[in-house]
């Protein structure tokens, strides 16, 4: 099929104004980029953050998210690592410089010079978006499309979340915050042979932790540290829930030597005690998106197909509506736009 040579786009022109859904020039891939026909295209609260201008972007007018999935349909001419109609996911990260001390070391999501999808460079709220050939994710058979989406974003940051803890197989994680990236965390601890302990205030959301596969759930509240101790504590903590209460059930319910690890980000400062992390030798590291290859190991577990978020799909010229409802807190689970109506 040829490209055409106008596509639908949802655009961002001023912050807290609706999305501007109209027909723009298809982009051209240029050097090593690779032009994708988008399949399906999550939305994400960083969408949110950068529409209030929270998270302001470069420059406006831009072309949102950093979720999509779909096919490979032109090249361009040193684009080498892909063929017409191969699949592949596209998350925040563009690209980085590629040969910096943290580039170099795994750790490109930390490159102080890195682009973001959607951000810095135009996003997947479009029916074609151009990207770097070296930083777009295969996506292997097993895994849907659909549920594909948001492993991009929230499920990425979810796995390298859980592997930053370093909790070794048969020992036990805590995972505060039973949202999407929680519900993503339980699966992928018990994949990877974790004991997991489900944290929420929320007991509907715990009931889903359990059918999600954790082993325990405990109700965050004054005793909830206690009670993780009294199942035999933590090695290591994930926070994703965007307060600061969960922070000191974290440092009582961890265990000597265990590593807290933050990526959900409270607004309020938090405070402790040098001595409760001193005493018993405890970590604590941030976490934000991923890099390639915990990309990878991501895709190689999804592919089993047991690794599912709750998902809402969207027809695509329905994008407002969508990103009010996120904006609202009106949406349990992930939002996933699909670009082809009938295809719902
Ligand atoms: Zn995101
Ligand atoms: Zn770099």
């Amino acid at each position: 099929m040829p490209v055409p040579t106008t596509m639908k786009a949802a655009i961002l022109r001023s912050y807290y104004e609706p999305l501007d859904f109209i027909d723009v020039p298809t982009p051209k891939p240029a050097n090593d980029e690779v032009l994708v026909q988008i399949e399906a295209s999550g939305l994400c609260f960083t969408d949110v953050h950068i529409w209030k201008g929270e998270h302001a972007p470069p420059a406006l007018p831009l072309i949102m998210g950093h979720e999509g999935v779909g096919r490979v349909v032109a090249l361009g001419p040193n684009a080498k690592r892909f063929r017409v109609g191969d699949r592949v996911g596209i998350g925040y990260v563009y690209g980085a410089c590629g040969h910096c001390r943290n580039c170099l070391t795994g750790g490109e999501n930390y490159c102080p010079d890195f682009e973001a999808t959607g951000y810095s460079t135009q996003g997947c709220f479009a029916e074609f978006v151009c990207l770097r050939d070296q930083w777009a994710n295969k996506i292997p058979g097993g895994v849907e499309l659909v549920e594909a989406a948001p492993l991009m974003c929230a499920g990425a940051a979810a796995y390298a979340s859980v592997k930053k803890t370093g909790v070794q197989t048969g020992d036990t994680i805590a995972i505060f915050g039973m949202g999407g990236l929680g519900q993503y965390a339980v699966q992928i601890a018990k994949l990877m042979g974790m004991r997991v302990i489900a944290v929420d205030i929320s007991t509907t959301k715990l009931a889903t932790a359990i059918e999600l596969g954790a082993d325990e759930t405990v109700v965050a509240g004054d005793r909830a540290g206690e009670n993780i101790i009294t199942l035999g504590g933590a090695h290591g903590c994930v926070n994703f829930a965007p307060v600061t209460a969960t922070w000191p059930i974290m440092l009582d319910a961890c265990n000597p030597r265990a590593r807290i690890v933050l990526t959900g980000v409270p607004a309020e400062e938090m405070s402790f005690y040098t001595y409760q992390v001193v005493e018993r030798g405890l970590s604590v590291v941030g976490s934000s998106a991923s890099n390639r290859q915990e990309m990878n190991e991501l895709l190689a577990l999804a592919a089993s197909g047991q690794v599912k978020g709750v998902i809402n799909k969207v027809p695509f010229e329905q994008i407002n509506e969508a990103f009010n409802a996120l904006t609202e807190g009106r949406v349990e689970g992930r939002t996933v736009l699909i670009m082809k109506s009938g295809e719902i």
